[in-house]
């Protein structure tokens, strides 16, 4: 299965992934992490995007969409993928469709993990990532709702999205999403 999971930061995207990767057996890429390990690493492309992530800038979408074209030519890509925090913008969710559909790979579902914005401030706050500050965390949401937001039409209009309650515990979230993935699991199997 090809799934995407979106939602505003501290919706819990990546404890969820991990799960669901377990769960399905799929490979989880998460371009948050892969910026940070670029950045980490010290590459001038991890430089550049650190440039905006430190800030709560969506990084731009070029140099997004060039280190997810890299890993999904990747063998472990071919039989089932989880997107975490990719695509964000619906510039990059036209080129995921073009990349997919070139490989006969369709997305299967896309999960919109749902809180209110209290509990993202709740939820950073003890997370303490340097890009959890208050101003930083502000600056994301509002990136979130002008560019991220607009995804969930564009991907309802396909029929594939399903949005889900992410406040509760990361098990009680999991059994929501484990409940929409293996609904959309039956129709093709
Ligand atoms: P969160 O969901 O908590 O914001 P992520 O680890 O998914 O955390 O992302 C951290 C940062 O990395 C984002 O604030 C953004 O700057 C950058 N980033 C991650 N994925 C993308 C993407 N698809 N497009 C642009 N920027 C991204």
């Amino acid at each position: 299965m090809r799934i995407v999971f979106v939602g505003p930061p501290g919706a819990g995207k990546g404890t969820q992934a991990q799960r669901l990767k377990d769960h399905l057996g799929i490979t989880h890429l998460s371009t948050g992490d892969m910026l940070r390990e670029a950045h980490q690493a010290g590459t001038e492309l991890g430089q550049q995007a650190a440039s905006f992530f430190q800030v709560g800038k969506l990084v731009p979408d070029d140099v997004v969409v060039g280190i997810v074209a890299e890993r999904l030519a990747q063998a472990d890509c071919v039989d089932g993928c989880l997107f975490d925090g990719f695509p964000r913008t619906v510039s990059q969710a036209k080129v995921l469709d073009a990349m997919l559909a070139e490989n006969s790979m369709p997305l299967d579902l896309v999960v919109a993990i749902e809180i209110p914005h209290e509990v993202v401030f709740q939820r950073l706050a003890n997370r303490g990532r340097p890009d959890d500050t208050v101003a930083t965390v502000q600056e994301r949401l509002g990136q979130y709702h002008s560019l991220t937001e607009p995804l969930a039409d564009y991907y309802d209009r396909q029929g594939i999205l399903r949005r889900v309650d992410g406040t509760g515990s990361p098990e009680q979230v999991f059994e929501r999403i484990r409940r929409v993935v293996d609904l959309a699991k039956q129709p093709s199997s």
